[in-house]
């Protein structure tokens, strides 16, 4: 391959604090934790709005604030609490069981109303993180690509938020990528919502006539619909099950919808994010003639939009200086640097094929876990600290603790970790995790036992 090398001049254009690279919902979290304790913060990110998957990518579904299966006690508080009651409390969602549906549109107001609330926080939108420099173990700059050319930020810490780990690479930090056999990730998915849904109809179908009509099937997925659909060669066999329709009553007629699967592409390759890109719309598009044909309630819906962004379930992960595991999970293990709790079953879509893979985990009633500060350290950069899908864990493990809580509970920690090492003038390594802990819980975050709430939401 040809390669060019040259001189370049780029403008310190900027500085801050703080440098918060994806916003998120493991960015924004971080960003106001840190700005709300003094510090200036730059969020850089690539869309248009803050939320990430949550917004962009057209997911407006949080799941889950209890321990697992509904269990009668709220195990995550903190900003990822503040977001739902706010978002719930200005009319754009509501609590279905222990999670929080909510219009997207809305989510995005709310989150930047909450950014020009915190104050010190800059939101640079249409603006791709580029490359870092590093001088002795710490990033002095970050540079960034926009329309404004290209640019750097001076800044103190880096908190990567980016959900690829793209700053940490950059960085030099070692990561892995995908299952231990083959490196494949879990698929990606563009999401996309539909209009004209008669719901209650939809919802008669679902939980009373598919369910009398299969007996025994599980009326989630629909899966008989979808092999029917199929047998008849109106639907190629991208899918089996349903993996989400999602639906607030402030829209009601309109249904976000996860579908669309595509598996063995790289979501760290531009080629390969615009293919999965224009595969997810070609499936979206198939999927919503499905839905009128074999959903009653849904004969006249139409295609409203798809996300600005894909979906991505899986991408780098970090090594940091813990690296949480499946067992760790599964044996619901506490650590003393617990910056809060995990609860979601481990949800692994199957890497190379429709459905869900054979590594997927449902727990018992009440499963809980925590996650360890150190997950949140990378390995050889003395001023970063990485939160979201993108912490130290293992591929299986991410099936759990990449849902939105637990991304927005580990920015969080992030925040107040680079705050305290800033303000101490110390590495992320040794900030005094007592005192991360005692400034969480200050903030309602739910760190051990005795903070967990006797309620779900
Ligand atoms: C299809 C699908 C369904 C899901 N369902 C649920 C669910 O029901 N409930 C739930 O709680 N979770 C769900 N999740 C998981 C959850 O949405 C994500 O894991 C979570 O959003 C990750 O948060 P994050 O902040 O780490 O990353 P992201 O949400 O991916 O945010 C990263 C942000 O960084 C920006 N960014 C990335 N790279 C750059 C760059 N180089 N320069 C500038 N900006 C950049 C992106 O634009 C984005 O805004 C789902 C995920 C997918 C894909």
């Amino acid at each position: 391959m040809e390669t060019l090398t040259r001189q370049e001049s780029i403008e310190v254009a900027y500085e801050a604090d703080v440098c918060v690279v994806g916003g998120g919902p493991a960015g924004v979290c971080a960003a106001f934790a840190a700005a709300r304790r003094g510090n200036s913060v730059i969020v850089v990110e690539q869309a248009n709005c803050l939320g990430g998957i949550a917004t962009a990518g057209l997911h407006g579904h949080i799941c889950l604030y209890s321990s697992w299966s509904n269990g009668s006690e709220r195990v995550v508080g903190g900003i990822a609490h503040e977001i739902a009651e706010r978002v719930v409390h200005e009319g754009y969602g509501i609590y279905s069981g222990a999670s929080c549906d909510f219009e997207v549109e809305g989510m995005k107001l709310v989150l930047e109303k909450i950014a020009a609330e915190c104050k010190r926080v800059r939101l640079f939108y249409y603006t791709q993180f580029s490359d870092v420099l590093i001088d002795n173990g710490q990033i002095t700059h970050v540079i960034v690509q926009s329309k404004s050319g290209r640019q750097a930020i001076r800044t103190g810490m880096v908190i990567d938020c980016t959900g690829d780990a793209d700053v940490s690479a950059r960085a030099g930090v070692p990561f892995e990528m995908g299952r231990e056999k083959d490196g494949l990730c879990q698929p990606m998915t563009l999401m996309f919502q539909i209009g004209g849904v008669d719901y209650e109809r939809v919802k008669h179908f679902r939980y009373e006539e598919y369910a009398e009509k299969y007996p025994g099937e599980e009326t989630y997925k629909l899966t008989k619909v979808w092999e029917e659909a199929q047998q008849n060669g109106d639907m190629e066999p991208f899918q089996k099950n349903i993996m989400g329709w999602w639906h607030t009553p402030t829209r009601p007629d309109q249904l976000g919808i996860n579908f669309t699967h595509i598996t063995g592409r790289s979501t760290v390759d531009m080629e390969d994010l615009t293919y999965a890109t224009i595969e997810g719309r070609r499936q979206a598009y198939q999927t919503v003639d499905v839905h009128r044909k074999y959903i009653p309630g849904m004969e006249d819906c139409w295609m409203s939009h798809s996300a600005a962004i894909i979906g991505t379930r899986e991408s780098r992960r970090i090594a940091g200086e813990y690296t949480i595991t499946e067992d760790d999970l599964v044996a619901q293990r506490e650590f003393d640097d617990s910056i809060g709790y995990g609860s979601f079953f481990i949800d692994v879509h199957c890497c190379d094929g429709p459905g869900m893979d054979a590594e997927t985990w449902h727990p018992p009633p009440g499963f809980k876990y925590q996650i360890p500060y150190r997950a949140l350290v990378p390995k050889g950069i003395d001023n970063l600290l990485v939160g979201g899908r993108c912490i130290s864990c293992t591929h299986t493990a991410l099936g759990s603790l990449r849902v939105m809580p637990q991304c927005m509970l580990e920015g969080e920690a992030c925040g107040v970790a680079a705050h305290q090492a800033l303000s101490a003038g110390a590495a992320p390594r040794d900030v005094d995790v007592k005192e991360l802990q005692k400034a969480l819980r200050a903030q309602e975050a739910i760190i051990s036992a005795e903070d967990i709430i006797s309620r779900t939401v």
